[in-house]
């Protein structure tokens, strides 16, 4: 890489990127690495950023690590149109730039390439470990690192996620299908629901499983709705195998995955609901996650404590603290979480109001 037509990088690293634009990096913020701040953030999504907005503004000291760049999901989304105060939407990276700016203005540090992955405990203080070596210790931690939906390894699918593959099935996705026939892709409850949901508002459904029996991980609920409903058609040991379509998707080539016989089905929407991945690797056995990794939180996490048949002191039972003590969770990486901007910037904020509580009690 070439930069401003005289600096040579050969095969940077995003620290070494981050450094030469200008951007704050860990080594460039020696002192964060020295002092313990009242609060370290993890993850610099929309529930980090309002963590962070929200911790500085309330006057901790805050410092927000994020690995990639601030704006996590949502900087992918070329346009939200749910959240509120933009009634025209705003892409995520806007989004993510204004809320930098906002943090800052308060006087939170927000560091990129900073990638957490290790967390220990030090005279009382958190310890967040660097993939670069250093640590920063901070009184209490928000985990705000988010979740990766899974994705489907079929060609082509990357390019149309702009404009009709959705990992969400609301009101907004609904009326950008129009009455276009849909395909839905997964076996669980949230394909369930998305295909009860958009069977009132489009004109057919196609509910793509690749096993057999549908009430294997559905509700028995959905499974009756879905089974007895005229405008959907469940596709079983049915898997993609490719989409087409230009800027917008036209139709997509299945197989049966016992036979091997394809067919040709005409959709202008794909939902894909086959699972998130939560970024809680790093995390190994130090905090309660559920089955999935996501963290447990509140009356979840008191209970994987091994406590949960002592009576719960109001302390305890902090929605968003996870069980370790001052180390809490917001945003999608969280178990239960809505998976909207809204609820992760509100959760971000929530968080900060327990860290003060906690404080008071310890
Ligand atoms: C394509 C797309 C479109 C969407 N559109 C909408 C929409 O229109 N409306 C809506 O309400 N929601 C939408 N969503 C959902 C929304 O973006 C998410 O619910 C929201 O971003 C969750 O915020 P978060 O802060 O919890 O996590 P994330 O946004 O996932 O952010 C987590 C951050 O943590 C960082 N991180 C992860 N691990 C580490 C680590 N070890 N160390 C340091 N940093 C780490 C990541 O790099 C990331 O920046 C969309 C999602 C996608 C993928």
């Amino acid at each position: 890489m070439i930069w401003h037509g005289d600096k040579v990088l050969r095969n940077p690293t995003n620290a070494e990127l981050a450094r030469i634009v200008g951007l704050p990096v860990p080594d460039s913020v020696a002192d964060a690495a020295q002092d313990v701040c009242n609060l370290v953030v993890v993850g610099a999504g929309p529930a980090g950023l309002a963590a962070s907005v929200y911790g500085a503004s309330d006057g901790l000291n805050t410092v927000t690590l994020e690995s990639i760049a601030a704006g996590g999901q949502a900087s992918t989304s070329s346009r939200i149109e749910n959240y509120l105060g933009f009634p025209a939407g705003i892409s995520g990276s806007e989004l993510a730039e204004r809320a930098v700016i906002q943090a800052g203005k308060f006087g939170a540090r927000i560091l990129v390439s900073a990638e957490v992955t290790g967390l220990g405990s030090e005279a009382g203080n958190h310890v967040l470990r660097l993939a670069d070596g250093g640590a920063v210790r901070g009184r209490a931690v928000v985990l705000a690192t988010g979740a990766r939906y899974r994705k489907l390894a079929v060609p082509g699918i990357e390019a149309l996620e702009g404009t009709s593959v959705y990992y969400a099935a609301t009101y907004q996705e609904a009326r950008m299908c129009g009455t276009d026939p849909v395909a839905i892709v997964g076996g669980g409850n949230s394909a369930g629901q998305a295909t009860v949901f958009l069977a009132g508002h489009v004109s057919h459904v196609h509910l793509l499983i690749r096993g057999d029996d549908l009430g294997k991980s559905m509700s028995r609920y959905l499974v009756d709705q879905i089974e007895h409903h005229p405008r959907v058609t469940v596709h079983r040991n049915t898997e993609i195998r490719m989409v087409h379509g230009e800027k917008y998707l036209d139709e997509i080539v299945v197989e049966d995955n016992r036979t091997g016989d394809q067919d040709t089905i005409r959709v202008h929407a794909l939902f894909i609901f086959i699972g998130a991945t939560p970024h809680t690797g790093w995390l190994a056995d130090a905090i309660a996650l559920d089955d999935h990794g996501f963290v447990l939180t509140g009356m979840d996490a008191v209970h994987a404590r091994g406590d949960g048949n002592r009576p719960i002191s109001a302390g305890l039972s902090r929605t968003l603290e996870t069980s370790r003590p001052g180390l809490f969770a917001a945003g999608d990486v969280r178990r239960g979480s809505v998976k909207r901007v809204a609820s992760a910037v509100g959760e971000g904020a929530m968080a900060v109001r327990q860290i003060h509580e906690y404080f008071e009690r310890s």
